[in-house]
């Protein structure tokens, strides 16, 4: 794996080869979820290059930023291990040259539902760390997991505003065998939160499983019910919401798709999943 610092040896390496590149970006601490990305990416294009920044324009909060898990020397060898081709992992100065601002966007009112709300001008910050990193890598598809799964829908956005004519892959989520979705934040969990937190899921497979006889408002007094029986555990937003606008939903109609969102705290550490309803 060749492993670049800087955009313009990396632009310099890319430009002008006549094959198809697969990009995934992350920001580290990497896990299976975001291998199987790389993997989806390799079985689709002739190179795949995988980034690895934290983004500070998307943290809303300096603590969130300063405690997110980092671990360099363990990604780089587990990114050698499955022949990713190439690694970008630039400082701050090589992504934003006048500092770290981000730019605004209107990706159309997606960016300011729930991750939105909760962390505001968290969707400008991604927005402008991908479309400086679209820029340098140019590439024919960029993988994204479900996850994350408003970021996805905000990245198919920013495809469409700045015209970068790339295909937006969207993967699916990862699970630990207990169901909790695989997350870098997951390693700040302390043993006790980890034994709980796989509640997360099975709520929202309890919230799947009765999609068709709850109405979203009896299905949300639901998920609260079995929070308020959690202590280690406080729910900050569950949301069903039409998967086009991502707007909250109090009623059903059956020509539209929904998923069902959910955040999480387990002391500090913020945790997020979802999952498809029909
Ligand atoms: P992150 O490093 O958290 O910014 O994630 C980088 C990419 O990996 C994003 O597109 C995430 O949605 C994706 N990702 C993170 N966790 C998972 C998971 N458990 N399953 C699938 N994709 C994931």
């Amino acid at each position: 794996m060749k492993i670049f610092q800087f955009a313009s040896d990396l632009k310099a390496e890319l430009n002008g080869k006549e094959k198809s590149i697969g990009f995934v970006p992350t920001m580290g601490a990497l896990h299976e979820g975001h291998l199987s990305l790389i993997e989806q990416s390799q079985n689709e294009n002739d190179i795949t290059v995988c980034s690895i920044f934290v983004n500070p324009t998307q943290f809303n909060k300096k603590e969130d930023l300063i405690n997110y898990p980092s671990s360099d020397r363990e990604d780089i060898e587990l990114l050698e291990k499955i022949n990713c081709d190439y690694l970008y992992i630039p400082a701050v100065s090589d992504i934003y040259p006048n500092g770290p601002v981000s730019e605004r966007f209107d990706f159309g009112g997606i960016e300011l539902e729930m991750e939105g709300k909760q962390r505001p001008g968290h969707f400008d910050g991604v927005g402008t760390v991908l479309k400086r990193l679209f820029e340098i890598i140019q590439p024919n598809k960029a993988y994204f997991g479900e996850k994350d799964f408003q970021q996805l829908q905000v990245v198919k956005k920013l495809n469409e505003l700045v015209g970068f004519g790339m295909d937006i892959i969207g993967c699916p989520i990862y699970r630990e065998s207990d169901g909790l979705a695989m997350s870098s934040r997951n390693k700040r969990l302390s043993a006790e939160q980890r034994k709980v937190a796989p509640l997360i899921f099975q709520t929202l497979s309890k919230v799947k499983s009765s999609f068709q006889d709850l109405n979203p408002n009896e299905l949300e007094q639901m998920v609260k019910n079995a929070f308020d029986k959690e202590a280690l555990l406080d729910l900050e937003y569950f949301e069903i919401a039409d998967i086009k606008d991502l707007k909250k939903t109090t009623s059903i109609d059956t020509n539209k798709k929904y998923r069902a969102f959910i955040s999480v705290f387990a002391g500090p550490v913020r945790l997020i999943d979802n999952i498809d309803l029909n």
